[in-house]
């Protein structure tokens, strides 16, 4: 038995941990199963789809550019280097990531998959390894549901997918997530058919129910998107894979044939993985694990971060929840983390991003002012001649406080950050006043819209 005084398992925003810990002298081990080392982010997630997703959104740019009096044309998309770009890219932050493990000092890593065995007692490849603080940050991977016929089926997944180095003719996705809806948009400006299974009556649940029918209507126009359409078997023929799925409206039975399909449905806990059970550690009913405002788990000196604990499945959450926890444990802070203001982007064509509550949510708890404003309104986004993007805002009708704030179109991501800004500041809507806003520039959309509320 080995014993240590800080265990982290997963390399994604366990690094952080890791690093803080045998930074600060503590005899540190750090687990990841591997094969790659990093976590999803860098491996699978965040970094190369958006590495894919940029080509894509200038090819469609490309397209679009006839709306400016531009006459263009893609002649040639070159998938495989595309792909093989990602996959470089890949390999050298793997050489980056691994080098900084062989450097680190009072650290010991462990290429391997790690359960437990017993109170605070890890086993690795037949070795047992105790901590007397525990940081389990073992992430997520896709959820694959039940279908039928779907064991014989070669299925891409968010992490197969970025190994195709031919790209398929047709493609399915199941799912309608952001995933599916990112991945649907890179596929099909490669050249990709797409079609879109979506068992919900409309995509993106998490986003208003008016940004994702845009989305539904902007990304219908370059490939078949199916809601309320529910995936009851799959059977692999001679012209590809064809999927069986019923009208949830209708009743009724339709066959889509495509030379592939990728499932992104979701994602599940890595929980049963470690088999968190044998040291006591509680699991929520989705099979994630349940912490308190601490990140502490249901036992004393083991943290969970990141997806592994469900909350907000983001790279920069995940950061956040792992440097809190850290600061916490190791230096005697008292931090909760603050999930006030967590915003979140989709990186499809449209781009959406969000902070704060939806309108619906926000009713319930609050009386609440709701105001919409079209790019179009603002100088430069009809310099674009961007006619349906949007920004929405919901303001707490007495205090004029943020209480969420919704962008659909281009550049959303990096426009709601000064919107995030301010609600962690509290959230009154003069912080986005008072900074001058450079004329004519998309940011104008934000204290246009915040003080278009109230006029009809
Ligand atoms: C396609 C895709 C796109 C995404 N895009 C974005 C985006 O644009 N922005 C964003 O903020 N988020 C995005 N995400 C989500 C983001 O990737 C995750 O929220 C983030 O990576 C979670 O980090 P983590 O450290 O909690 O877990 P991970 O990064 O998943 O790290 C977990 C690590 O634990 C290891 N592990 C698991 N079980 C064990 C075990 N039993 N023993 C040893 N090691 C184990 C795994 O190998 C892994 O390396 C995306 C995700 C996907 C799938």
């Amino acid at each position: 038995m080995k014993n240590y005084d800080v265990i982290v398992i997963g390399t994604g925003c366990g690094a952080i941990i890791s690093d803080e810990a045998s930074g600060r002298g503590l005899k540190t081990a750090l687990i990841d199963k591997g094969p790659l080392v990093g976590g999803t982010c860098l491996n699978w997630g965040c970094i190369p789809s958006k590495q894919l997703i940029y080509p894509a959104d200038r090819i469609v740019e490309i397209e679009d550019s006839g709306k400016l009096g531009i006459t263009a044309e893609v002649k040639n998309v070159d998938f495989a280097a595309i792909m093989k770009r990602v996959r470089k890219s890949r390999r050298d932050s793997q050489a980056h990531v691994r080098e900084a493990l062989e450097r680190a000092e009072n650290l010991d890593f462990y290429l391997s998959e790690a359960r437990f065995v017993g109170d605070y007692t890890l086993e690795i490849n037949g070795e047992k390894l105790k901590g007397e603080k525990i940081f389990i940050a073992t992430g997520s991977r896709p959820f694959i549901p039940p279908v039928k016929g779907l064991e014989n089926i070669d299925y891409l997944t968010n992490e197969s997918a970025l190994e195709l180095k031919e790209r398929p003719d047709s493609l399915i996705i199941i799912g309608g997530g952001y995933i599916a809806v990112e991945y649907g948009h890179f596929f099909a400006a490669m050249g990709t058919k797409v079609t879109i299974l979506e068992m919900a009556d409309r995509l993106i649940l998490s986003e208003e129910p008016e940004i994702a029918e845009l989305l539904k209507k902007k990304l219908s126009k370059r490939m078949n998107v199916r809601t309320g359409a529910q995936v009851g078997e799959v059977k692999a023929g001679k012209s590809g894979v064809t999927v069986v799925a019923r009208d949830k409206k209708t009743g009724k039975e339709r066959r889509f044939t495509a030379q592939r399909i990728m499932m992104a449905v979701g994602r599940r806990s890595n929980a049963d993985l470690l088999q968190v059970e044998n040291t006591g550690v509680e699991l929520d009913e989705r099979g994630f694990i349940k912490v308190n405002e601490y990140m502490e788990t249901s036992r004393k000196n083991i943290y969970a971060v990141g997806d592994a604990n469900g909350r907000q499945m983001f790279t920069h959450m995940a950061n956040r929840e792992a440097a809190i926890v850290v600061q916490n444990v190791l230096h005697g802070t008292d931090i909760e983390v603050d999930y006030g203001a967590v915003p979140h982007a989709v990186y499809s064509h449209p781009q959406i991003a969000s902070v704060g509550l939806k309108e619906e949510e926000a009713r319930k708890e609050h009386e609440i002012v709701v105001s919409r404003t079209a790019y179009y309104d603002v100088a430069k986004g009809e310099a674009m001649m961007e006619t349906e993007g949007f920004a929405k805002v919901i303001l707490e009708k007495e205090t004029d406080n943020i209480l969420g704030f919704h962008i659909i179109g281009p550049y959303a991501p990096e426009l709601i950050q000064e919107v995030v800004n301010a609600m962690t500041s509290g959230g009154d809507i003069n912080e986005l006043n008072e900074g001058i806003h450079i004329h004519p520039a998309l940011s104008e959309l934000i204290p246009t819209v915040v003080n278009s509320v109230g006029e009809g």
